[in-house]
């Protein structure tokens, strides 16, 4: 068995990480059956970490045959939902007990601050987990009386054996969202984390085993999208797909769902989130949360507030706060005190960045602040805000993923709700205004599925998160979660005699 041990001597944070490696497999680590290993590389300094294991579609067959065995012995109608809360509970506790341990391999593996890994991903992974534990044994169906001898009830059945693939920008926070829900239910699981980021997954393998969830129940397979992640989305025992990831690579998660199985898909995909300032808005607080919108974790947030609409009464005043927010923005060492922002997630999204970065240039638009590259090593880049743009430009058409807001002048109300509108994506919104009636008039023409008033990048365990248009199909989180997870299943029952 192959392990991963590191030692982490920072100034935020001093502490030992030893576990397992492998793929995780019926309760085991085991190696993938190719031999082959994947680089995790360090953003911070584009240096090696360690290598994972390189699964493959014989991987995911082994996987999902391990699942399918926990559903039938131990886990699915075999389990009740009490048992599953105390599980659940006990994997909360155990993640909290390694709560700095966690945070500290999400911010070596994805670049984000050890704060904001802490406390916000950490933190709301245990949180989920816990919210999730607390659904386990409150699961109902319906009495429903049909004539007055027959009446039917319906049972919220788990599905079986669930396929999970997710992105590296919240490598936890996405595992946790994803597990909790399915596991209250009942479902199995066979789990791909991106190929960028695997390691607090792998970590969680063995803290699920120390749980007590009985062999099989999550399996997870590391390994790239076109063979792990393909052969999850067309396996003909998974029966159904949760994706979350880019809107290109959730339309083939759902072709091979349809080519294959017809298995259930939810996709939670990409956004070009607008931002609305009103001339009444309270300008600083909408400086603070327009730069929360677009910079928190790097920009790298499928809700990022990257278009920001301000109208014309407050535009000048709004920007010079804005630029000077932007630029007190600390980027550096996500281990170092104090720092605010760290390096992009790897080399390719470093060259994605910048490249749009040198399209908004060429195109037209003028680079208000940052527009380069931070230091001299890793992925870093300044906080970028662009002006003087035009709606045709791929900087505000498209989904860039990184620490780069426009911001757009409007007149009127009518016609700023149209510009922002105006997009293939439907994840979220966010409207500042002090008048309540302005405010919510607005957050319900936005074809949005979240919308902020008043704030920005507000996420919840309890509260429903997913898209309209191409941002996804389903919700995540919140009881809505569950729905995702069940076959509800009608039992019609003859009280009488007759026939
Ligand atoms: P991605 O789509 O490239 O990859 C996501 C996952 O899919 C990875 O695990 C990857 O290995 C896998 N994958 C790649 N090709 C595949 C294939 N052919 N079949 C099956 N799986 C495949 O996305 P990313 O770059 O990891 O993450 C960034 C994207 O995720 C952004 O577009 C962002 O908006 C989106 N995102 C959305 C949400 C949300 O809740 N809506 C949350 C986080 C990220």
């Amino acid at each position: 068995m192959t392990s991963f041990s590191y030692e982490f001597n920072t100034p935020v944070y001093k502490g030992k990480s030893s576990f397992p490696t492998g793929l995780f497999i019926g309760g085991k680590f085991v190696p993938g059956s190719s031999g082959k290993t994947i680089d995790v590389i360090n953003p911070t300094n584009g240096k090696l970490i360690t290598s994972v294991s390189e699964g493959t579609e014989k991987d995911v067959d082994l996987a999902v045959e391990a699942a399918q065995k926990a559903f039938e012995t131990t886990w699915g109608l075999k389990s009740s939902g009490s048992q599953r809360s105390e599980l659940l509970y006990k994997l909360a506790s155990l993640m909290e007990q390694h709560h700095d341990e966690l945070a500290a391999l999400e911010a070596l593996d994805n670049g984000k601050t050890f704060g904001w890994a802490k406390g916000t991903d950490t933190a709301a992974s245990i949180g989920t987990i816990k919210y999730y534990a607390g659904w386990a044994d409150k699961l109902s169906g319906q009495v429903i009386e049909t004539d007055e001898n027959k009446l039917a009830y319906t049972r919220h059945e788990p599905i079986g054996v669930v396929g999970q693939i997710i992105p590296w920008n919240f490598p936890l926070l996405m595992f946790a969202w994803k597990i909790g829900p399915a596991l209250a239910t009942g479902n199995t699981i066979v789990i791909k984390p991106s190929e960028f980021t695997p390691l607090t997954a792998i970590r969680m393998g063995s803290i699920i085993n120390e749980a007590g969830f009985p062999p099989g129940v999550v399996n997870i397979v590391t390994g790239y999208g076109q063979t792990v992640g393909n052969a999850i989305s067309s396996h003909m025992h998974i029966e159904k797909v949760a994706f979350t990831g880019s809107t290109l690579v959730g339309r083939k998660v759902m072709e091979a769902a349809a080519k294959t199985n017809l298995k259930n898909v939810t996709l939670e995909l990409g956004g070009k989130s607008p931002n609305i300032i009103f001339n009444d808005a309270n300008i600083d607080q909408a400086v603070n949360w327009a730069a929360h919108g677009i910079f928190w974790n790097h920009g790298q947030a499928c809700c990022a507030g990257s278009r920001i609409f301000v109208q014309s009464g407050i535009y000048d005043e709004f920007l010079k706060k804005f630029t000077a927010k932007t630029q007190s923005i600390k980027v550096g060492d996500p281990f170092e005190i104090g720092m605010d922002q760290g390096p992009q997630v790897s080399q390719i999204q470093y060259d994605r960045i910048m490249g749009y970065i040198e399209s908004g240039k060429s195109e037209g638009a003028t680079v208000h602040s940052g527009g380069a590259r931070h230091g001299n090593e890793g992925y870093f880049i300044q906080p970028t805000i662009f002006t003087n743009t035009t709606p045709d430009m791929r900087i505000v058409r498209e989904e860039i993923f990184g620490p780069v807001g426009v911001v757009i002048k409007f007149e009127d109300e009518e016609d700023v709700i149209r510009q922002a509108n105006d997009t293939m994506y439907g994840l979220a919104a966010a409207v500042f205004s002090q008048d309540i009636n302005r405010a919510l008039e607005t957050a319900h023409k936005l074809k949005a599925g979240t919308a902020w008033v008043n704030c920005a990048n507000q996420i919840h365990f309890n509260v429903p998160f997913g898209g309209f248009k191409q941002s996804g199909i389903g919700r995540e989180l919140g009881e809505y979660a569950l729905h995702n997870y069940t076959n509800v299943k009608a039992v019609h029952v003859n009280l009488g005699h007759r026939m």
